[in-house]
């Protein structure tokens, strides 16, 4: 199969703020009613396709919950990664991101926005239009993996492993654990991982790298 591992771009910097506009009365004897600024921010990310509670991941047979101040939005069949991600950017007045690191099948990004002194986490995974279903899978897993590692839940899939201790302290970054969701999505749909190769990835060592977490999964994965 062709797959090239994503990079992947977190923009635990861009702090930003959304002001609710000032909330008049029109007179004394009718309360139109107040709503927090953080409600304001929470609803404005709801408009734009955000939102909390259940999120089922099925390329990991996972269910998770998401707390109110924990946002998430997939969008498939994206055109181009680079393109859509600076339109994202720019609907938040953020710069354009780096060209070199979103030339990929997936991303997975994360931005922080902050309003009265609360924070709420939004979190985004895009997949390229046209993928191959096996590269398609791949891609979803491994930009889960991402996400699972910002919301610190590893050990959902750790846990699934036999010998989840040596699998802990075998990954050693949110990197590692996308490549160990990637292989485990593929495993999970009964993909032979022993015929499959990633093709295009950055640079030989997360090649190398990759092929020992392959086996990994291969080898220990059990559910
Ligand atoms: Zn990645």
């Amino acid at each position: 199969m062709r797959q090239r591992c994503c990079f992947f771009w977190v923009c635990v910097s861009s702090v930003f703020c959304i002001i609710p506009p000032a909330l008049a009365l029109t007179n004394q004897d009718y309360d139109q009613g107040k709503v927090s600024a953080y409600q304001v921010l929470k609803q404005y990310f709801k408009t734009k396709g955000f939102r909390s509670g259940n999120i089922t991941i099925p390329e990991l047979q996972l269910d998770i919950h998401l707390e109110d101040h924990q946002l998430f939005k997939k969008e498939e069949e994206i055109e181009d990664i680079y393109d859509r991600l600076t339109e994202i950017r720019k609907e938040f007045g953020l710069d354009a991101p780096e060209t070199q690191k979103v030339r990929s099948t997936g991303f997975c990004g994360v931005l922080k926005a902050e309003c009265s002194g609360k924070d709420a986490q939004v979190y985004f995974i895009l997949i390229k239009q046209n993928l191959n279903p096996e590269s398609r899978i791949y891609t979803l897993g491994h930009e889960y993996g991402h996400f699972l590692w910002y919301l610190g839940q590893q050990e959902l899939i750790y846990s699934r492993f036999n010998e989840p201790e040596m699998i802990r302290s075998t990954i050693n970054s949110n990197k590692e654990f996308a490549i160990l969701c990637s292989w485990t999505a593929l495993k999970i749909v009964g993909v032979s991982l022993s015929n499959s190769v990633i093709k295009f990835s950055p640079d030989r060592e997360t090649r190398e790298r990759s092929s020992q977490i392959k086996e990994l999964v291969n080898l220990y994965y059990r559910k």
